[in-house]
Formats: structure tokens, C-alpha cells, sequence
């Protein structure tokens, strides 16, 4: 019986089987002989960046589904321009914030993560709807394990996400909201700037890969790890709450990605959405799955296995976007075998030169 569990896990057959779906994983990725799923589909950049140019395959990068435009940039730009236009105090009253202003805000970005992590969470961890089908660590989210906080990793992740992570989003967005409504930056009107304002809007996407980039960089520090960025990577099997599961300092620089609009002709609409950007992108990246089934007979690829190989070996993938800077600064890992190889020899390369 065991026997045939496990053979049935190893073809990925598991997803049939388990939750009435008409499609498995094995026909995307292979599992190992811990049950790790890993999928067959090695993690690529944009044709934008490869030599020769490819106009063609570039084009339909930019406009195609998915690419640079859908789903995920727009998702969060309409997210970020509903919370500025729709759910925001008016500027005005941001001139002497109050505490009832900053609630407003906290909530309403309360809610936004609420919602989308949740829908995540639910449905992956709850009503586990695919069972483990495209789950890269065959494992469930840890309970009964004292590195988290009461033990669990849910609660863990939940406490840092809304005591510090939403907190710290909501106190940037106050004080660079208070900074615009006292007018002591320089502030554009959309109707005279529609081309610079869209310009900055739809590459605030590229902006928060490079931010995300340099920072993380920067936390995988000796120091910066022990003290700060080693609270993140408990969750060496992430889960969607995972994503901003983060140390206060980690958040602190982690939302600083907004600040760089201060120095630029500024709208409040770049930091809003500069900020949602980056309180609700970690949720999908986070989820642990390759593919979220959509149906019985359909599913979609989420783009979570270059944050997946992040999470399980540390040492590759510190961007987690379009931008290849992994690529050109020697940590990139695709997902294949010899990319682990290459990696395992840097760790050793540098656990060499550490001094005695
Ligand atoms: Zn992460
Ligand atoms: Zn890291």
C-alpha cells in the first residue's frame, strides 16, 4: 500500500486521485524521492533581455498574456489607483494627520491583505482545493514547531504581517502623503503630465525588482541576516502569509522602494501604488505552489518557483522579478540541476575565503 502511495506521488497521479481534478502534476514538473515537486518548466527572463534581439517575441512579451502589462502589473496598479482615488482621505486633510487618518489608511490596506492573502490561503491551505497538486514541498505550513512565534507559522506570519508589515506601509503612506499635502516636494497634475504620469506608473513594477534587488542583497549580510532577515527565512517552506512574515527593519527598507518618488516630480497616486505593489505582490510569490488549479481541467502558473528555490537554499535568486540581475551578478538558479551545481560550488568557493 505504501509502496503505492508513493509511486502514485512519484507520477503525481496523487492530484487525481486526492481532489477529482482531471489534471496532476506530472505532466508539468517531477517529484523527487522526498515527494518535492519541481517543475519541468525552467525559470527564464523576458525575451527583452536576450542577444540577438527578438522583436517579435519581445512585442508579444509586452502585450501578451502573460507578460509585462497582464495580469500581475495591472492587477496591482488598478489595486494601488482604486486605494488612492477611491479609498484615500483627500489630500487636504493629509496637511495635519491625525490618528483617526492613519487608522483609515491602516484599514483599508488592513483589508486589501486581508483579502488577497487570504484568498490564497484559503484556498491552498483551508479548503486545500489541489491537495499538494503543483505544491513544490510536499509538507503543510509548520504547527508545533518553536522557531515560530506560539509555535505555528500561520499565527507567526499573521502577527508580523499586521503588527509591523501593515503598520510600517501605513506610516510610510501617511508621511509621504503629509509631505505632498504641505506642498514641500513639487507635485504634478495628471492633466498636464498624462504621459510622464503613465510612464511612471507602469514601470514603478521595474523600479520595485531593482529596490527588492538591492535591498535583499544587503539583509543577506552577515549581521543583516542574523539580526534581521533570518526572521523571513524561518519559512524555508513558505506559505502565502509568509510574504510579509518579516523583522520591523526588514519592513522599514523593504517599503522604502516608495521614497525614491520624493525625488522625483511627484503625484501621491506613485506612492500608493508603489506601496500596494509591494505589501501585496509577496502573496502569490509566497504560496509554495507552482500553479493554481482554476478548474478541473485548467490551471495557471503563478511565477512562485524562483522565491520557491529562494526560500529552500538561501544562497540564488535574490531578485524576483523581470529584471535578470541574478543573472549578471553570478546567483541565478533556474530551477535545473545544474544550476544547483553551480551554486553548491559558489557556497563552497565561498565558505573558502571565510577567514578562520
Ligand atoms: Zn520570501
Ligand atoms: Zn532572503
Amino acid at each position: 500500500m505504501e509502496r503505492k502511495l508513493l509511486k502514485n506521488n512519484l507520477l503525481g497521479t496523487s492530484c487525481l486521485a486526492e481532489n477529482n481534478l482531471n489534471i496532476d502534476d506530472s505532466g508539468f514538473g517531477t517529484r523527487d524521492h522526498r515527494d518535492h515537486y519541481s517543475p519541468n518548466k525552467r525559470v527564464t527572463y523576458p525575451p527583452i533581455f536576450t542577444w540577438p534581439a527578438q522583436p517579435i517575441a519581445t512585442l508579444k512579451w509586452f502585450f501578451g498574456f502573460p507578460g509585462y502589462f497582464l495580469p500581475w502589473n495591472t492587477f496591482y496598479v488598478v489595486i494601488g489607483m482604486i486605494s488612492w482615488y477611491w479609498l484615500s482621505p483627500p489630500l487636504e486633510k493629509m496637511a495635519t494627520p491625525t490618528l483617526s487618518l492613519f487608522m483609515l489608511i491602516f484599514f483599508r490596506n488592513t483589508i486589501l491583505v486581508t483579502a488577497y492573502y487570504g484568498i490564497f490561503h484559503l484556498r491552498l491551505y483551508i479548503q486545500r482545493q489541489q491537495g499538494t497538486c503543483f505544491k513544490f514541498n510536499p509538507s503543510w505550513t509548520s504547527v508545533n514547531n518553536k522557531k515560530f512565534l506560539f509555535k505555528n507559522q500561520t499565527t507567526d506570519n499573521l502577527i508580523l504581517t499586521f503588527s509591523c508589515g501593515v503598520t510600517i506601509w501605513a506610516g510610510l503612506e501617511v508621511g509621504m502623503l503629509w509631505l505632498a499635502a504641505n506642498s514641500f516636494i513639487n507635485i504634478i497634475s495628471v492633466s498636464e503630465h498624462p504621459i510622464y504620469f503613465m510612464f511612471v506608473v507602469l514601470t514603478i513594477h521595474l523600479w520595485r525588482d531593482f529596490h527588492f534587488y538591492l535591498i535583499h542583497r544587503l539583509i543577506h549580510w552577515g549581521p543583516l541576516y542574523r539580526f534581521v532577515h533570518h526572521v523571513h527565512h524561518k519559512n524555508n517552506n513558505p506559505g502565502p502569509w509568509s510574504g510579509l512574515a518579516m523583522h520591523p527593519v526588514e519592513h522599514l527598507l523593504y517599503f522604502s522602494c516608495a521614497l525614491i518618488y520624493l525625488l522625483l516630480p511627484f503625484h501621491p497616486a506613485f506612492a500608493v501604488i508603489c506601496l500596494a505593489h509591494a505589501g501585496l505582490s509577496p502573496a502569490p510569490g509566497h504560496s509554495g505552489f507552482e500553479r493554481i488549479t482554476v478548474d478541473k481541467n485548467r490551471s495557471v502558473d503563478i511565477d512562485g518557483y524562483a522565491h520557491y528555490l529562494h526560500h529552500k537554499y538561501f544562497e540564488c535568486n535574490y531578485a524576483d522579478g523581470i529584471l535578470p540581475l541574478d543573472k549578471w551578478f553570478g546567483s541565478f538558479h533556474d530551477g535545473s540541476p545544474e544550476s544547483n551545481e553551480r551554486m553548491k560550488k559558489r557556497l563552497i568557493e565561498k565558505s573558502l575565503k571565510r577567514p578562520l
